[in-house]
């Protein structure tokens, strides 16, 4: 059977990665997280692209998708798992375009998990992030500006597309991490039914 995935999509800042985990917790799947696996990826000696990926997060720029779908493609490998939560990606039409072209007949994509936040709302997250000491370059209010730009730019018309396809599943993302969970929990109840 071939591995299926659901892709996470949202605003930095409105829940993907602690929605991804909840979820990893009772339902079946393996949380993957395209910016862990970048950020692994900057971190590992030797890699060829640590500076590139730094810079490009630094900016709130999109790493590209040849880097990132290599990334996911062997953390999938890795795991003897068959079902993926894609969290953060695709985030841009050479995302989608590379997905598609080395992906797409190797997965079969169930559905898009969308959350939906304030913009307001998933700054004051960040940067309380940042503040709790998350570590990360990208944390802050100028990092963030240039985050919401490339969302808003790039990665709005990836939901629109798959949106037209009917995949889309959206969950307001504003209140606390188990009420969100709560409706999250629908979109994957009675998945092997539906399938
Ligand atoms: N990133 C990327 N491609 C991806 C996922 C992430 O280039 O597929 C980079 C991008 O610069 C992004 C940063 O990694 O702004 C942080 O992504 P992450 O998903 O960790 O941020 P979040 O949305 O969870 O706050
Ligand atoms: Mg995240």
């Amino acid at each position: 059977m071939l591995p299926e995935v659901v892709f996470v999509l949202g605003a930095p800042g409105a829940g993907k990665g602690t929605q991804c985990s909840l979820i990893s917790e009772e339902f079946d799947f393996v949380h993957l997280s395209a910016g862990d696996l970048l950020r692994e990826e900057r971190q590992r000696p030797g890699s060829e692209y640590g500076e590139m990926i730094e810079e490009k997060i630094r900016n709130g720029e999109i790493v590209p998708v040849e880097v990132t779908c290599s990334l996911i493609h062997k953390a999938m490998e890795k795991s003897d798992k068959n079902r993926f939560l894609i969290d953060g990606f695709p985030r841009n039409k050479d995302n989608l375009d590379g997905w598609q072209r080395v992906m797409s007949d190797k997965t079969k994509l169930l559905f898009v998990l969308f959350f939906e936040c304030s913009r307001e709302l998933c700054t004051s997250r960040c940067l309380g992030r940042g503040a709790a000491g998350s570590g990360r370059s990208d944390d802050n209010l100028e990092s963030l500006q240039k985050r919401f730009n490339t969302y808003m730019n790039d990665t709005l018309p990836i939901i629109n597309h798959y949106d037209k396809l009917g995949m889309v599943r959206r969950v307001n993302a504003e209140s606390a991490p188990s009420e969100v969970f709560e409706h999250v929990k629908k979109c994957f109840t009675n998945l092997d039914v539906q399938s």
